[in-house]
């Protein structure tokens, strides 16, 4: 049964969908709203429109993007025949801060799951498919994080995309393992990369 009534629960449940966030949490971020000045909350919840609402995802990477395409897809200078395949929009902040890629990325919006019941079909793999034959991609890096998920979709993904005829590689080991790519440190993370071997699938 719920302790709150009406708006203040409504918070609390919407508080508890985040990721990352338990009931404990979501009670005490609740309270903290409750007591902050009114500024300070509807500057929150403005923030949280004004993302929602000029935001979205690259039509061709889906990324995140203001506009049509985010500032990866946009920027000529970009080598468009490497593709660097993330779980999540975050995942390209750490492969940038490595400074040691210079192509093009593909967002999956995920991993496989089974367990959580996502399957290639809720990921963005079709139209990975669909780029490598549009554009002039020669290699895909898969740099999907190193656990089961991460592993589990880097050998699906090898194994669908070595018969199109690209070169298909993954990020050499080291990176520590179970966590995500977004923990590692640039020097490592950069290393990987640099040391990417070719998948045999
Ligand atoms: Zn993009």
């Amino acid at each position: 049964m719920d302790v709150y009534e009406g708006p203040v629960q409504a918070l609390i449940d919407e508080l508890g969908r985040l990721p990352g966030v338990g009931p404990k949490s979501a009670q005490r971020i609740a309270y903290y709203l409750l007591k902050a000045a009114p500024e300070d909350a509807n500057r929150l919840a403005a923030a949280i429109s004004e993302a929602k609402a000029s935001v979205s995802w690259c039509r061709r990477c889906f990324n995140i993007a203001q506009g049509e395409l985010c500032r990866f897809c946009r920027d000529e200078r970009r080598d468009p025949t490497v593709l660097c395949v993330v779980e999540e929009p975050r995942d390209i902040v750490a492969v940038e801060r490595t400074h040691e890629f210079r192509g093009r990325y593909h967002v999956l919006q995920g991993a496989i799951s089974p367990i959580e019941g996502i399957g290639p079909e809720q990921l963005r793999v079709q139209e990975l498919v669909r780029r490598i034959g549009d554009e002039e991609v020669q290699e895909v890096i898969l740099a999907t994080n190193p656990n089961i998920e991460g592993e589990a979709t880097a050998m699906y993904l090898a194994r669908l995309l070595k018969p199109i005829g690209v070169t298909v590689t993954r990020l050499a080991s080291g990176l520590p393992v179970g966590g995500d790519l977004e923990y590692a440190d640039e020097v490592t993370l950069g290393r990987a990369l640099e040391g990417r071997r070719e998948v045999d699938a």
